[in-house]
């Protein structure tokens, strides 16, 4: 992998607005993703690592997009009926294997190849056969309608897909529809994942006094999963800095990202801090941002570290301004910016200004119709349900100081960031 310089993530700032966070990802960080052939069938939710050039054109040959009547404009009257003579018939994979002739139509086909000197086709729908076998067509259509040209959709040497692109179900269609049957995508980037806590215990056993589930684990397992990562799930870490800084050391060299959560405030319980100073090096990017508290980042014998905080909202909320690009960074992706949409806050909000905010959800249908996000009725950052029962985050951005029912705000759905 691309060695890290121990400073990679030095950062001066007070307090790290989220976009200046992901301009420093950005700038600092190379893919450490090999490449690797996949064929079609397994390549949804991977990378895709090269351009992805059109071979041919799309479609490959003008077509019709309807049942009807191929014909030359020219021979159909601008402002009354018109009787032309049905010559020949082309379904989809025929051919007339001749031009058409000034007066005649083609029975045609959805899919069937423009026959030579046609450059119109009339929907059945608008045609009338008569008993003697030729067919009436109404007047008023534009020359070219119903035709599809060659290479109108994607046109050859053109860039279909371009690297970087986390390969979404159409994508795979299109690769499809210019003729690949493989195609090359980012090697999964290995993610070693620990959760850090001596009050965590693994589910699946009874809950021993004083301890709650570890949660955050499988969490961070799923979206990382979603991600096209593979993650070495390495269990829950005691609070002890020495069993920290050994379990990462161990894990550094087979992973491309060490992730944890838990232990990395500045308490004096929090210890993550220390292991990863004795095993790397450490930096705090305190981000603007709540909930989120600061985010530790670092490497560790030259594998990047990323340190979460413990709660659970908290996680999400990381992880998707932190985790999620570095992830893909490192994958060999670009981290687009996520797709806010617009809707009616039918909530009360006060904040400080010079921080971004994220309140938890719930999308519903005012009683005007419109969309309303309303908030979940409870604030703390270790609410799962606050994320199981609402749709997403209404985002506040660093200037917003109040939020009125009424309002405009930006609402980014958990399907767009988990
Ligand atoms: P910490 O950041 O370690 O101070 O933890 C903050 C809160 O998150 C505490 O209430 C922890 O018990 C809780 N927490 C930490 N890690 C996890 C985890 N993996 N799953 C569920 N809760 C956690
Ligand atoms: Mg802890």
């Amino acid at each position: 992998m691309a060695q890290l310089s121990d400073d990679c993530f030095a950062f001066g700032g007070a307090l790290l607005p989220v976009d200046e966070a992901l301009a420093e990802l950005r700038a600092r960080l190379a893919p450490v993703a090999g490449i690797e052939r996949v064929p079609l069938h397994g390549v949804v939710g991977r990378i895709l690592a090269e351009d992805l050039i059109a071979g041919v054109d799309l479609p490959p040959f003008a077509n019709s997009a309807v049942d009807g009547y191929a014909l030359r404009h020219a021979d159909l009257s601008h402002d009354v009926d018109t009787i032309l003579s049905v010559g020949g018939r082309v379904p989809a994979g025929g051919a007339l294997g001749r031009q058409v002739q000034p007066g005649e139509t083609i029975r045609i086909f959805t899919g069937a190849p423009m026959p030579e000197g046609a450059d119109t086709v009339m929907m059945q729908e608008d045609a009338e056969p008569l008993p003697d076998g030729r067919v009436r067509l109404r007047p008023g259509l534009k020359r070219g309608a119903n035709a599809r040209e060659a290479g109108e959709d994607v046109r050859a040497g053109a860039v279909a897909l371009a690297a970087g692109r986390l390969l979404r179900p159409q994508d795979v269609g299109m690769a499809a529809a210019l003729g690949y049957d493989a195609l090359a995508v980012r090697t999964r980037l290995r993610v070693a994942l620990f959760s850090t806590g001596d009050e965590l215990a693994s589910p699946g056993a009874v809950l021993p006094a004083l301890k709650v589930y570890d949660s955050n684990r499988f969490t961070l397992h799923a979206a990382l999963t979603r991600l096209g990562c593979t993650v070495t799930d390495l269990g829950i870490l005691p609070d002890h800095p020495a069993a920290v800084a050994s379990a990462l050391t161990e894990a550094a060299p087979a992973h491309d990202l060490l992730l944890t959560s838990g232990g990395v405030s500045t308490g004096e319980e929090d210890h993550v801090k220390a292991a990863v100073e004795a095993a790397g090096s450490l930096f705090f990017w305190r981000l603007a941002i709540k909930p989120g508290r600061p985010v530790a980042l670092g490497q560790v014998r030259g594998t990047v570290f990323a340190g979460l905080p413990g709660n659970p909202v908290a996680v999400v909320v990381t992880f998707v301004h932190i985790v999620r690009p570095l992830a893909l960074l490192l994958g060999g992706g670009t981290a687009p910016p996520l797709l806010r949409f617009p809707v009616r806050a039918a909530l009360r909000y006060r904040k400080k200004a010079g921080r971004r905010e994220y309140v938890r959800a719930s999308l519903v249908r005012g009683e005007d119709g419109a969309i309303e996000a309303r908030s979940f009725p409870r604030e703390g950052a270790g609410l799962l349900s606050s994320l199981v029962e609402t749709d997403g985050l209404v985002e506040l951005d660093e200037a917003t100081t109040t939020v009125m029912p009424g309002d405009a705000v930006a609402f980014l759905p958990f399907s767009e960031l988990l």
